[in-house]
């Protein structure tokens, strides 16, 4: 652990505030960065008091100025070499993830390695920011859009992807020529700090203005709510829970701002009578599973087809009874702790709800003692109605509600009828089914898919939500327009004043 932090240049005592300069500020507290492995402190961090939130906006609203007019190529290649920078730190920088929020190694690297693929993607997308031309209706005139720099753009972090998010908005948002301030969740302020050492060597390296990448270690209630409410932010990427995205969003919304909203899901598998039901056990243990029930996409409720219900639930049960849960520092542990007590009490108050609706709890959903730390469960499968309270919300832990179904129909019905809108997918081979799950009369969420998991989402693709999930997309594909305005421009190379529309007005 100690060479972890050596490497990555964490202290015991860690400014929390950056704006091209480290801003050490006594004035907002200390936060202590708690391992969920086994409660150990890992180092302590500075908070932000409101005055020096103050020095970081100021700072990356003066440098967006100058960094909006460096040729976009040119802030490709800066974030190529961060993309090489990242290589060189991924196993530590993942092992860092891994201590400081608790997911196994190989997804922490993982979570390092999508950080990687974004910088590429972004470079490539530096060539490639392009607008339409379009066909005017009056004689020599020429109509086209453009798109430029936006502004300051705010990133708010939830603790489960403590690095991956953030370098999905920056890259973005620095080919796009914007600059970025940093909010990461008060679980993960090291990964954080880390990030932004690796990226600011190559920032200083290549003459960046200071204040491009800026960092608010923070508490909610004094940065988080600065930085929503700052007009001089036009777009926050805000990326949590439901209920911490639905203030966010009438925050932003009250100053007329932009937000993309990538808040909780509620991600069901339809398990069809024609799918493969051994890649569908697979896929349904690592979707439930993985980064123990603490993804955005994990895999909370399976609809399954009533003929083949049993042999599901009695495959999956025994796959359940093989997860290692242990140190997510070691090799070959699959399930690693929860992220805090309070994550721990949601599951078993959820857990609670579904005994006194008559739920079976078909394997797990204890509290394991003798761990490092007391954060360790079983993950959990509940046989469930998909119209329970408790099964509408997202539990963010590992439990796994079972819902029965007889027709297709039946099942994209369950299937959208709850509040989320995130992830989603549908085993079957049968092809009329996969097309229909696609169709616009299937699946209603931003992610959909057929014969592979709910979570797992490359960046090549757009990622975001529906309904509670939110709105606006990360990642891949063109959510880089909202990274940047655009300008439709109509230039006249004529003598004449053709108004559109035929009007005439006046002499002409
Ligand atoms: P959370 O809502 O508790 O916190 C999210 C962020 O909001 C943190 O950085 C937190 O510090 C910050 N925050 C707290 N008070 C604030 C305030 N007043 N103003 C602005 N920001 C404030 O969420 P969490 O527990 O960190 O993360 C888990 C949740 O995130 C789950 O619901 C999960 O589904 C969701 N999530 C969604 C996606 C997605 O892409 N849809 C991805 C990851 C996580």
């Amino acid at each position: 652990m100690e060479d972890v932090l050596k490497k990555l240049g964490i202290e015991s005592v860690n400014a929390g505030g950056f704006n091209g300069q480290w801003i050490d500020d006594d004035k907002g507290g200390i936060l202590k960065s708690v391992s969920p492995i086994d409660n150990r402190v890992l180092a302590e961090v500075k908070q932000l008091s409101a005055e020096s939130y103050e020095r970081v906006v100021a700072r990356a609203h003066n440098a967006f100025l100058q960094w909006r007019l460096v040729p976009a190529p040119r802030r490709g290649e800066v974030v190529r070499q961060i993309g090489l920078e990242l290589r060189k730190y991924k196993k530590e920088l993942g092992a860092l993830v891994t201590l400081e929020m608790g997911k196994i190694r190989p997804e922490g690297e993982g979570e390092v390695q999508e950080m990687i693929d974004i910088a590429d993607f972004a470079v490539g997308l530096s060539r490639q920011l392009c607008g339409k031309t379009m066909h005017s209706e009056r004689p020599s005139h020429r109509m086209y859009d453009q798109y430029h720099p936006l502004g300051v753009v705010g990133v708010v972090t939830a603790f489960n992807f403590p690095v991956a998010v953030w370098a999905w908005n920056t890259m973005l948002a620095l080919v796009c020529g914007d600059s970025v301030v940093w909010k990461p969740s008060s679980h993960t302020p090291l990964t954080a700090i880390a990030c932004m050492k690796i990226a600011d060597r190559v920032l200083k390296a290549n003459q960046v203005p200071d204040g491009v990448l800026g960092l608010a270690v923070g508490k909610g209630s004094v940065v988080g709510n600065m930085l929503v409410a700052d007009r001089r932010i036009p777009l926050i990427s805000f990326t949590g829970s439901t209920a911490m995205g639905k203030k966010v969003g009438q925050a932003v919304g009250e100053r007329l701002g932009r937000a993309i909203l990538e808040l909780g899901g509620n991600n069901g598998i339809v398990v069809s009578n024609h799918g493969d039901l051994s890649m569908a056990v697979r896929t349904i243990l690592f979707g439930a599973v993985g980064t123990a029930g603490q993804r955005c996409t994990s895999t909370r409720r399976i609809i399954v087809q009533e003929s083949v219900y049993d042999t599901v639930l009695e495959r999956l049960v025994k796959a359940y009874q093989s997860v290692r849960i242990g140190n997510p520092m070691e090799e070959g542990t699959l399930m690693g702790p929860l992220v805090s007590r309070a994550a721990v009490e949601d599951m078993m108050r959820a857990l609670d709800e579904v005994r006194k609706l008559n739920g079976r709890i078909v394997a797990g959903g204890e509290e394991l003692k003798n761990m490092p730390s007391d954060l360790y469960v079983s993950p959990c499968i509940v046989e469930a109605e998909n119209h329970w309270p408790i099964v509408q919300e997202e539990t963010f832990a590992p439990i796994l509600y079972a819902i029965k179904y007889k027709t297709i129909e039946d099942a994209i019905r369950l299937h959208n009828d709850v509040p989320q809108g995130l992830s989603s997918s549908i085993f079957t081979l049968n092809l009329k089914e996969a097309e229909y799950f696609l169709s616009h009369a299937g699946s209603d969420c931003g992610i959909a898919n057929v014969n592979i998991s709910t979570s797992g989402a490359e960046i090549g693709g757009a990622f975001g939500g529906e309904k509670e999930t939110g709105h606006g997309r990360e990642s891949g594909s063109d959510s880089w327009k909202q990274y940047m305005r655009q300008q439709t421009n109509t230039i006249n190379w004529s003598d004449a004043l053709p108004l559109a529309q035929g009007i005439h007005f006046g002499d002409e």
